[in-house]
């Protein structure tokens, strides 16, 4: 790890309301251990995933807004997925598999299987429902993660869309397998649609293996190891050089996510056996949210009108061949849902 990022000028960045809260400073390279909450998808023995976006203190990375990771779930003692038709609006959902089948269903009438190494990406735009479910005939182990990345203002009304990539482009080196599921890594570029400057890349380390991810002073980052024991932000492991801290590594398993700030260039990650690591990152989403149950807004009003068009069967289509009853909307809570930045 370079050290020539390790003290980047703060820079103030203004609120345009010039109202609270006050500016937020954009952040430099930290490490902060996002710990996640158990939570269950829903039904009786429902699979449980753990949720660590969005988290207290931390809300988003990029336009990151949202992590759920599961598994390994072993599917002769577990149902598996079942996530009846809902509805989503103003955000991509990202769903990315290291073991078993998801099958998709929208409103759109796509019916799309993914397999590990396989992106469904779905942009809700103005609204759109889907289920997502473990197929009838599956493998035995289920694993895998679901984000949501919020659409930026001027593209959160646009026409919903789904897209599947069978084929995503890799990056190699020192043992270390990246494959960039969204944006740009190492001059490799996901064919997925995106509407801010972020990246999702998964990294597959072999045994005894160690790279350098480049990275843009100019996003934050974060990371999640999704199996096996990876060593973050240490010692430079081609040529020593010391890391963030001193050159002690950040020991990362899985369950948390590593908050890493901005103002990197690259980040030393190594394993002494085999790893995955996802990275996430992006430049910081300076617009404020309200995200509630399957909806992300700028407004109380903006939730309640999507909640009221779902329960009314307005405005997010039909999911067709799901065999059950869509998702009912919760109740409103009794107060009013104030937006929220990225931090807080
Ligand atoms: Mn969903």
């Amino acid at each position: 790890m370079s050290n020539l990022e390790r003290t980047p000028q703060k820079t103030e960045v203004s609120d345009p309301s010039g109202s609270s809260p006050p500016p937020l400073a954009l952040a430099e390279p930290v490490r902060e251990l996002l710990v996640g909450h158990e939570v269950a998808l829903g039904g009786a023995r429902a699979m449980t995933v753990t949720r660590t976006l969005p988290n207290r203190g931390r809300r988003m990375v990029g336009a990151w807004c949202f992590a759920d990771a599961y598994g390994p779930t072993d599917l002769r003692e577990n149902p598996g997925m079942r996530v009846p038709p809902h509805p989503h609006t103003a955000l991509q959902t990202v769903s990315w598999l290291l073991a078993g089948e998801v099958l998709h269903r929208d409103s759109l009438g796509n019916q799309q299987l993914i397999r590990p190494g396989q992106l469904n990406l779905m942009t809700a735009g103005r609204g759109i429902s889907h289920s997502e479910q473990t197929p009838l005939e599956h493998s035995p182990w289920l694993h895998g993660v679901q984000l949501w990345v919020a659409l930026p203002e001027d593209d959160r009304r646009i026409e919903p869309q789904f897209e599947h990539h069978a084929e995503l482009p890799v990056v190699s080196a020192g043992g270390v397998d990246v494959t960039v599921v969204m944006g740009e890594l190492a001059g490799a570029i996901s064919p997925a649609r995106t509407y801010t400057p972020l990246v999702c890349a998964d990294a597959t380390f072999a045994a005894n293996s160690a790279t350098r991810l480049p990275l843009r002073p100019d996003f934050e980052y974060a990371v999640l190891a999704l199996s096996g024991v990876v060593q973050v932000d240490g010692a430079d492991p081609v040529d020593g050089r010391n890391g963030g801290d001193g050159g002690t590594a950040v020991e990362l398993s899985p369950g948390p996510l590593l908050y890493l700030g901005a103002g990197r260039s690259e980040l030393a990650v190594e394993a002494t056996e085999p790893a995955r690591l996802l990275l996430l990152g992006g430049e910081p989403f300076e617009e404020r949210l309200v995200m509630w149950w399957n909806f992300v807004g700028r407004s109380h009003d903006d939730i309640v009108q999507a909640r009221e068009d779902w329960q009314a069967g307005v405005g997010f289509g039909t999911v067709q061949g799901f065999d059950g009853d869509r998702l009912p909307a919760p109740a409103m809570p009794g107060t009013t849902l104030r937006p929220r930045g990225r931090e807080r």
